[in-house]
């Protein structure tokens, strides 16, 4: 027998009150189907009995993004590689606004960022290359063999391994988690964890689907992001700033990734059994822009900027 992640409370409110909305199969990996529950107090939605964290991986096998990091042949791999090397510098562009915003200009203080579920370590090594002091989580063995070639990036296993007794705990100024909190068991705890890794004046970036999304509420339970099993929580703009107030956090600012509908949709048609996704897909990504121009809340993901509450 599978051991279960059984949630008998909402892991937000605490409400017992747990209701299906949407039965989603896993159309990556296996083909199982699981349900979506939503609490009926603050409306915050999750995978039930979705497979614990010692026997998701087989539901993570299809994966293989180590040998697509490394190939430049063909045009996919190149509009890949050039969708990548722009979202990278986004990314950058975004961390370093974020930090100069808090801190004086010209301070020679060193950056610390700590990502979370770093991968291949493409992100942390386009912050090095600015001049961050870069560590990392990650936890797959290839991908850490990985960034360890290509990068000279050593990465931990995971948050644990950074995880001291206050005294000698090392804090960071940016901890960044891009698309990886709706994977990991333990949501408060995780929560948790980083805020005490956070410096006081520290800035947590969150990427996350979006379940309330102008596309997710078009596809329901064939939108691509619910990403089940893989994906245990699934957050909106205020069930992220519930989660991040339980934990003694709060949102500063969102900004939308208006790109992420292109795909998502893509991919979402698929899975409905349209013979054209790719047509389908671009016209939902289109429509999507344009909601998500008056308003960001719209978007298929966000990128959410907390810090602390002190
Ligand atoms: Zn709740």
């Amino acid at each position: 027998m599978m051991k279960k992640l059984t949630i008998t409370h909402c892991p937000i409110c605490g409400s017992k009150k747990l209701n299906p909305v949407h039965e989603c199969k896993d159309y990556f990996a296996l083909g199982d189907c699981f349900m979506i529950k939503e609490c009926e107090s603050c409306g915050f939605r999750f995978t039930d009995e979705a497979p614990s964290e010692d026997e998701i991986g087989i539901y993570y096998k299809a994966e293989d993004y180590v040998s697509h990091s490394d190939t430049q042949k063909g045009i996919v791999n190149k509009l890949y590689h050039f969708a990548r090397n722009m979202m990278l510098r986004k990314k950058g562009n975004m961390v370093d606004d974020i930090y100069n915003y808090n801190h004086k200009e010209g301070s020679d203080q060193k950056k610390h960022i700590l990502d979370i579920g770093a991968g291949t370590g493409y992100f942390l090594n386009e912050m090095n290359e600015r001049g961050w002091l870069v560590e990392g989580a990650e936890k797959s063995d290839d991908a850490r063999v990985f960034a360890d070639k290509h990068f000279k990036i050593e990465l931990a296993r995971s948050i644990a391994d950074y995880m001291g007794t206050p005294s000698n705990m090392k804090k960071y100024d940016i901890i960044t988690l891009w698309h990886v909190l709706e994977h990991l068991e333990n949501l408060n705890g995780s929560l948790n964890d980083i805020r005490s890794l956070l410096k006081d004046n520290g800035n947590l970036i969150l990427a996350l689907p979006n379940c309330a999304s102008y596309d997710a509420r078009k596809y329901k339970e064939y939108w691509a992001a619910y990403d089940v099993p893989r994906h245990l929580w699934h957050f909106t703009p205020e069930t992220v700033s519930m989660v991040a107030s339980k934990n003694g956090f709060e949102v500063e600012r969102i900004a939308a990734m208006p790109l992420d509908a292109f795909y998502i949709s893509m991919l979402s048609e698929k899975y409905k059994g349209n013979k054209l996704p790719f047509v389908a897909g671009m016209l939902t990504g289109m429509s999507s822009l344009l909601r998500v121009a008056k308003d960001p809340k719209q978007a298929s993901s966000i990128i959410y900027v907390l810090k602390k509450r002190i």
